[in-house]
């Protein structure tokens, strides 16, 4: 599919900020995949598809979830956690693309998982460190992918989970798998 085909067809489901901020994860993606050895085709698609339900409705999501069996535990947390595998079923069903590892990458960019691939991690990190975000901190997630993507990764996942946890917001138990791992690894 061209770039032009899928940002025009993603651009009506959201605000122009959230648009804008979809550009920016796509450019992100795109470099991170070149400098980690990654298909920077597929970190296109995957971006520009990453939001795409975002602003869903949030009882249809929850429907999808129960109708397409997806992981039911999905409902009983904080409902930002929904777009992104109900974002991959859209992408898949609507645009047919059956590829896996971007149907994963869309699927965990919020909560992260256990054992991520580099191509889930680019997706995640691009996310956070984008060029139009803007929160404390965020430059030294920039410098760091720059130097590594395992690195960066984790400080990402780090600062999702302490920002949680300080703003006394429940974690869906995936997010905590993904903590985890990432302690093991090291
Ligand atoms: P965005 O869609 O580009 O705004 O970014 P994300 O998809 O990464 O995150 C959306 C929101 O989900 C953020 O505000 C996170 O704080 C929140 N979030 C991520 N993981 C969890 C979780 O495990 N539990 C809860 N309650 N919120 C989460
Ligand atoms: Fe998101
Ligand atoms: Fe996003």
């Amino acid at each position: 599919m061209e770039r032009q085909t899928m940002l025009a067809a993603i651009k009506n489901r959201m605000p122009e900020k959230r648009y804008i901020h979809t550009i920016g994860v796509m450019e992100t993606a795109i470099r991170l995949a070149h400098q980690y050895g990654e298909n920077p085709q597929k970190a296109e698609i995957a971006a520009i598809f990453h939001d795409i339900a975002k602003y869903a409705d949030v009882d249809w999501m929850k429907q999808v979830v129960i109708e397409q069996q997806l992981d039911t535990r999905l409902l009983d947390w904080n409902a930002e956690i929904l777009h992104g595998p109900v974002g991959a079923w859209i992408v898949e069903k609507e645009f047919q693309i059956n590829d896996e590892a971007i149907l994963n990458a869309i699927r965990y960019h919020t909560t992260g998982r256990a054992n991520m691939t580099s191509f889930e991690k680019i997706i995640y990190v691009a996310d956070m460190i984008e060029p139009n975000r803007k929160f404390q901190g965020i430059e030294e997630l920039r410098t760091l992918a720059d130097i590594s993507l395992e690195d960066a990764f984790r400080a990402c996942v780090t600062h999702t989970l302490s920002f949680l946890v300080s703003s006394q917001q429940a974690i869906y138990p995936v997010s905590i798998e993904c903590y985890n791992s990432l302690i093991r690894e090291e």
